[in-house]
């Protein structure tokens, strides 16, 4: 564990950027999507089945963990790798964002945020000292600060004070986090989609100083439109040689566009989610397999399609399963939803790396435009 946490660019094309960071769990290829374990499993698949769709991080939730089974346990255990059986990168959030919209009776205070578990009512308190170190009993490879954010939309006041409050926090994690070779931590940057207070937050941030930079408080009710104003300019306020992370983020053409203004890792839990909800998301779009048309049909749900679910499987068992309540109805539409979120990545990598990035983001668009097959 003596090698070093680094990002190295290998190309970049507009402002879409493709690269890798190293960590001594291995490798990262960005831009990077990756999928969420919130309760040390990503749900309906087992770990190597996760590696297997092009995973190279996954990212796992403090606030669900340190509720159940506890950081403490979890450290006891060996850490979250050994726990839940992934020996690649791990991400860690803080707890902030799923305090504010989880928890119950919260109490926010220079100091920290006291709360009661949604799972058995039992109070607890969080802090940026408290979050650094459930990030450092879980193990995490990329240590997220504690910060606050508001649900936009919100008044400028309100979004500055949070903002203000967050890099009071930022500097607080830092000390707290120390210095831990082949450890990363992450700052976040607030601001809501105020242009001047982005650029507070990134020069609060950068003096500081991190391992790489998040991008906080979009994708919570602003719309594409707004997020992507807001893309336009917060990722070039952030230090070009460290890695840029797109929080909570997203739809696959979200995604794209993320990417294209220059964000290099993204996590979602949609692709999971939905597959547990017999949705489908696929080049043509998103497809509901619980829609009658799909009964007879013994076409998969994508041709082109290389996963478990496409090459076994047709659309007419994928609705039958979903339609019996079947586990098996999960576990594969989250395996062809995260492989296809890992395809698109891996093209884009591809793409930025050749120069061809806009010629594959018309093609990506042309494709989903045209829509879903025709039924039979
Ligand atoms: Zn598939």
């Amino acid at each position: 564990m003596t090698q070093r946490f680094s990002f190295s660019l290998h190309a970049t094309d507009g402002h879409a950027r493709t690269g890798a960071i190293s960590t001594p769990r291995g490798e990262i290829r960005t831009p990077a999507f990756m999928p969420v374990g919130t309760a040390a499993t990503v749900k309906a698949m087992m770990p190597e089945s996760v590696r297997a769709t092009g995973a190279d991080i996954l990212l796992g939730n403090t606030y669900h963990l340190m509720l159940r089974p506890t950081a403490e346990r979890i450290d006891r255990l060996g850490g979250l790798h050994r726990f839940m059986n992934w020996d690649r990168p791990i991400l860690t959030d803080s707890g902030g964002f799923q305090v504010m919209s989880l928890s119950d009776l919260r109490k926010l205070t220079e100091e920290g945020v006291t709360f009661r578990s949604h799972v058995d009512g039992s109070k607890h308190f969080l802090s940026p000292e408290r979050s650094m170190e459930i990030q450092r009993l879980l193990g995490s490879d990329i240590v997220m600060c504690f910060d606050e954010c508001p649900a936009l939309p919100a008044d400028r006041d309100r979004i500055a004070q949070s903002m203000r409050l967050s890099m009071r926090w930022a500097e607080r994690s830092r000390e707290a986090f120390g210095d831990r070779p082949g450890h990363a931590l992450f700052g976040i940057q607030q601001g809501g989609l105020e242009r001047d207070f982005r650029e507070e937050s990134a020069a609060a941030l950068k003096e500081i100083g991190f391992d790489g930079y998040a991008i906080g408080g979009l994708a919570v009710g602003e719309g594409q439109e707004a997020m992507f104003s807001a893309l336009d300019f917060a990722p070039g306020m952030l230090p070009h040689d460290k890695p840029r992370y797109l929080m909570g983020v997203g739809k696959p053409d979200d995604i794209v566009g993320a990417v294209k203004r220059g964000v290099d890792m993204m996590d979602c839990v949609l692709p999971s989610r939905s597959g547990r909800t017999g949705q489908a998301w696929t080049r043509r779009g998103q497809v509901n397999i619980k829609n009658a048309r799909h009964a007879d049909d013994p076409r998969p749900l994508d041709e082109a399609c290389t996963c478990p679910a496409c090459s076994h499987y047709s659309r007419a068992y994928l609705h039958h399963v979903f339609r019996a309540g079947e586990m098996i109805s999960g576990m594969l539409l989250t395996w062809h939803n995260l492989h296809y979120f890992q395809q698109i990545m891996a093209e884009m990598r591809a793409a930025i790396a050749a120069g061809t990035f806009a010629g594959w983001e018309a093609g990506f668009h042309g494709t989903r435009a045209a829509g879903d097959i025709e039924p039979l």
